[in-house]
């Protein structure tokens, strides 16, 4: 025998057993993005690599150790996207999206990341995200935050925390950063390697580091906020009112960074405690610097991400109570004729009855091993067609998940009968 291939470590199927929980979030959450006004883009899977090194920033875990980077037939340097900031934002420039206008887009896809694999950690991953372009305020900070919260209702999901900071302009981040090396300067000892390197490079970072030794440190360490002008306090402040009119609970967390560098102000994450360390499923903010430092006119931004795997595995906990889309019916057929007839019925009953789903038995059997089929296809009805029923021009209905009494039915009775079951 050939030799088997096997994915590439990280990176998974998502089999078809799977899918209709992945289709369900995705159109709970493209129902809620609709109903904020929301429109899809799809930017390319690959863009070039300086695209992402003079966004996300050279001094950070992704563009340093985790981008999928190679030299085309060309010569030319590309990377598979880590992230899909980067693109929208060279998108909205390259076809004048953001000339005096307001955009408000959303994307969903892969990301490539080439990190270590662990629960919730993948080097292929899925996210699912929305940016708004052209607007400086607090008021679309809190649009973005209450509709990433109006996802959890749609998907019935409890138990998230909302953690919010602000990180300032890059200016009072400057002032803070002084503070910030001075007092991981005289925490010397407790620094990792990797943090030593960065308290010269972008010290904030290590804010965000995920060593278990350096936290008790990190906690001590001095906060932004009292760091902030007027503007950005007013800012914040009016965020945290407008989360509080609206009954969002939310915590503060000094310690938010996020980690990417082009964030200013408004950062926000909502985290669960039911998928241990890998807990964060959104997670944005505002980067009003990043369209002038990829070309384009000053303009402000505020986005998010979310982590669809980890969505999905929240989601599996109650797969029993998800509205997933199973099929209405399996049609069985006995015998030659009804062969031959049972197609035609089905194409029939798909005309009659819109959103109906129907499969029609194919490759014959008994009647026994059919009605297996249907049992595991997970159809709620099957619909029996035999020379019995033919001679008599009915089709025999049997439910198959409750104790029902199986009825007979003409076509244009199940016609209405399965308009009800739809
Ligand atoms: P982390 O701190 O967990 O590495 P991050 O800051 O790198 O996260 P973002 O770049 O903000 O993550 O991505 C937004 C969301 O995408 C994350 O909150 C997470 O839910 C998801 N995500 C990020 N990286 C991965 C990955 N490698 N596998 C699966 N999901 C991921
Ligand atoms: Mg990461």
């Amino acid at each position: 025998m050939a030799k088997q291939l096997q994915a590439i470590r990280g990176m998974h199927d998502i089999l078809p057993d799977k899918s209709a929980l992945w289709q369900y979030l995705e159109d709970s959450i493209r129902g809620v993005l609709d109903g904020y006004g929301y429109r899809e883009i799809r930017t390319p899977i690959l863009e070039q690599t300086e695209l992402f090194s003079r966004s996300i920033g050279e001094v950070t875990d992704i563009v340093e150790k985790e981008m999928y980077t190679f030299k085309d037939r060309n010569g030319d340097s590309l990377t598979l996207r880590p992230e899909c900031t980067a693109g929208c934002v060279r998108a909205g420039i390259e076809h004048g999206l953001f000339h005096n206008q307001i955009q408000r887009i959303w994307y969903r896809g892969h990301m490539f990341r080439h990190e270590r694999p662990q629960k919730g950690r993948y080097r292929q991953f899925h996210q699912i995200g929305a940016e708004a372009f052209g607007l400086p305020g607090p008021d679309i900070d809190l649009e973005m935050i209450l509709m990433t919260h109006r996802f959890w209702k749609a998907l019935g999901l409890d138990g998230l925390e909302l953690q919010i900071n602000t990180l300032g302009t890059s200016d009072e981040r400057a002032g803070y950063r002084e503070q910030l090396v001075d007092y991981f300067s005289r925490n010397q000892e407790t620094l990792d390697k990797e943090s030593v390197r960065r308290a010269e490079t972008n010290p904030l970072r290590i804010l965000d580091s995920k060593n278990p030794d350096m936290q008790e440190m990190i906690a001590g360490a001095p906060a932004l906020l009292d760091y902030l002008g007027e503007i950005s306090r007013a800012h914040f402040e009016q965020l945290c009112g407008g989360l509080d009119a609206a009954g969002v609970s939310y915590v503060i967390n000094p310690r938010l960074v996020r980690g990417l560098d082009y964030y200013a102000r408004t950062v926000f994450e909502w985290v669960t405690t039911r998928l241990g360390a890998q807990g964060t499923v959104c997670a944005g903010g505002r980067y009003d610097g990043l369209v002038e430092q990829l070309g384009g006119r000053t303009t402000p931004a505020v986005g998010f991400a979310m982590g669809v795997e980890r969505l999905v595995s929240l989601l599996e906990e109650r797969l029993s109570e998800l509205p997933l889309a199973t099929p209405h019916a399996y049609m069985v057929l006995m015998g030659q004729e009804a062969g031959s007839h049972g197609p035609i019925l089905s194409e029939q009953l798909r005309d009659q009855v819109p959103g109906l789903r129907l499969i029609t038995h194919c490759g014959g059997g008994s009647f026994k091993s059919q009605f297996k089929k249907a049992d595991r296809s997970g159809a709620a009805y099957a619909l029996a067609l035999g020379e019995d029923e033919l001679t008599r021009g009915v089709v025999t209905v049997k439910s198959l998940r409750t104790k029902e009494e199986q009825r007979e039915m003409t076509q244009q009775d199940l016609v209405i009968f399965l308009q009800s079951v739809i």
